[in-house]
Formats: structure tokens, sequence, C-alpha cells
């Protein structure tokens, strides 16, 4: 899943996950419970996180090897909130090849700027997340343009991305995805 923050990959991540009865590993989950529970993980990446900032890949690319090496994750996964650098992309291309796998699709969900920050704001007074003041999602929305949006670019050479609308009901959404993968 690849999109811009508060573009809804959590969501139809979840809605993907059960339906095709493979997990989902989405990165900004992990590394929430790991703050919580205060982990060095989670110490590590909270100054980053609180300001919308990425977390430091030489962090990262251990959670995110350590993740693809579970049983569950042989079979398939979808990946949520990563790979979303570009070093990031490399460690799970490697470790993709290395098992003969390989990633297969990548829903880019489409979601215009100003619809965006209506979202995060919206989920900021439901949700109370640290990185959900202001500051922190323009900072978010920023990062996502400079580090990730070239990724677009970089899986478009290969011809898997798939650009879906994610103006809709969740519901008209998940349809789209159900469709472009063909199940
Ligand atoms: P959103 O897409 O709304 O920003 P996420 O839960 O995916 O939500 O990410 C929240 C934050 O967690 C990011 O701003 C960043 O600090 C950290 N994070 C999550 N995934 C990564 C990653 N792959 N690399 C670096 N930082 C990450």
């Amino acid at each position: 899943m690849l999109g811009p923050p508060g573009s809804g990959k959590g969501t139809q991540g979840q809605i993907l996950s059960s339906r095709l009865g493979i997990p989902k590993i989405a990165t900004g989950d992990i590394l929430r419970t790991a703050m919580k529970a205060g982990t060095p993980l989670g110490l590590q990446a909270k100054s980053h996180y609180d300001a919308g900032k990425l977390v430091p890949d030489t962090l990262v690319l251990e959670l995110i090897k350590s993740e693809l090496a579970k049983p569950e994750a042989q079979q398939g996964a979808i990946f949520d909130g990563f790979p979303r650098t570009a070093a990031q992309a490399e460690l799970v291309e490697k470790t993709l090849t290395a098992r003969g796998q390989r990633l297969t699709h990548v829903l880019l969900l489409d979601v215009p700027e100003e619809e965006l920050v209506k979202r995060l704001h919206g989920r900021a007074i439901q949700e109370g997340r640290a990185d959900d003041t202001p500051e922190a999602i323009r900072t978010r929305l920023v990062t996502y343009h400079k580090d990730t949006a070239p990724l677009v670019a970089y899986y478009g050479q290969r011809g898997v991305v798939h650009r879906v609308p994610g103006v809709g009901t969740v519901e008209e959404i998940a349809e789209e995805i159900k469709r472009i993968l063909g199940r």
C-alpha cells in the first residue's frame, strides 16, 4: 500500500488482509507499539515520530528484515507504511529476491492534498496520535513528497503500480482494489 498519510493505506490494507488471509505488516503500528512499551526501538524512534519525520533507516531496516523473516509472512503479506525510502525499497527487494518472492502489486492510493489535510485533522481529534499536531501533519505530507513519492517512479518502471482513486466510500475503494487484483 503506497500513498500519503491519510490516504487510507491502513484501512484498505486491513480489508485486503482479511479478504486474502495474509498478514498486514504496518511499520507505523509496530513503532507505536514499541513506543508504548518503551522498548529501545521505541525510545529511539519517538522524537522523529512525534515530529512527523521518518524514523531513521538504520532503525527501520532491522525492523523490516525481522518482520519479513516471520513464518506468517512466508505465503505473502501486505506492506503498509513501507518501503518509504529508496534504501528501504532496496532492502525489501533484496530480501524478497533471496526467498524467490517479489513485490507483485503496488497500490497507490490517490487522494487530493486538501482532502488529506481534512482527514488528518479529523483523525487528530478522534485518536489523538502524537504526530497529529498541525505541524507534524505538515511535516508528514512534505516528507511523503520528498522521500516516498519517488518510489512511484521506481516501481512504475517495473509496471507494478496501480493507481487507486482514494476518494469515495471505504467499500467502493475496496471494490476497486478487488477489481485491480482480479480477486
Ligand atoms: P501515516 O501514513 O499516516 O503517516 P504511519 O503509521 O504509516 O502513518 O506512520 C507514522 C509515522 O511512523 C511516520 O511519520 C514515521 O515517523 C514512522 N514510520 C512508519 N513507517 C516508517 C518507515 N517505513 N520508515 C520510517 N519511518 C516510519
